[in-house]
């Protein structure tokens, strides 16, 4: 994983930049659904191997597991708005896997799960694997996490930001 920092503000932007309406509860489901795939870190508690279609990396990190809880959203709490929750769960939950695919360590993301069980990297692996425990998190690896994020994750989250206010702000005009 990415840090659940770095996870989080993707789903953030996606929700703010994508939802006109910019609705609350939007945003935080958009975070929550960025961060969710590492719930089956789980599987190393169940003996379930890393590289099983549902070890870590896998299924929730996959494509038809982000078509399926946006789908399910989208019927269920976003009913009123359906297509943009379905575009914003989507794409946030799938941007874990994204970004996972760009860290340093593990194995790769199964994003093809049930179909294939191949795990992918991007060529791009700059974004620092970040430990899971707090203790580890406040030391220098935490730093390191901390530091390659933002210049990874934040800054260009910071850029699209600005662009969509620049665009908003010129089409008011
Ligand atoms: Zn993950």
């Amino acid at each position: 994983m990415a840090s659940i920092f770095g996870h989080g503000i993707v789903g953030f932007t996606l929700a703010r930049v994508i939802d006109v309406h910019q609705a609350k509860l939007l945003i935080l489901f958009a975070m929550g659904s960025s961060i969710l795939p590492d719930f089956d870190v789980i599987a190393f508690r169940l003996d379930i191997p890393y590289v099983h279609p549902f070890g870590h990396r896998g299924f929730t990190h996959s494509i038809v597991f982000a078509l399926l809880w946006a789908v399910l959203l989208m019927f269920t709490v976003g009913k009123r708005n359906k297509r943009t929750w379905f575009w914003v769960i989507f794409l946030a939950t799938l941007s874990h896997g994204i970004l996972d695919a760009m860290t340093s360590g593990g194995k790769g993301v199964g994003f093809l799960i049930p179909f294939n069980n191949e795990r992918f990297f991007f060529p791009f692996r700059e974004i620092m694997v970040s430990p899971i425990g707090v203790t580890e998190f406040l030391s220098e690896w935490g730093l390191q996490v901390i530091y390659s994020e933002f210049k990874f994750i934040f800054i260009p989250c910071f850029v699209v930001f600005l662009v969509q206010y620049f665009i908003v702000h010129y089409n008011k005009q």
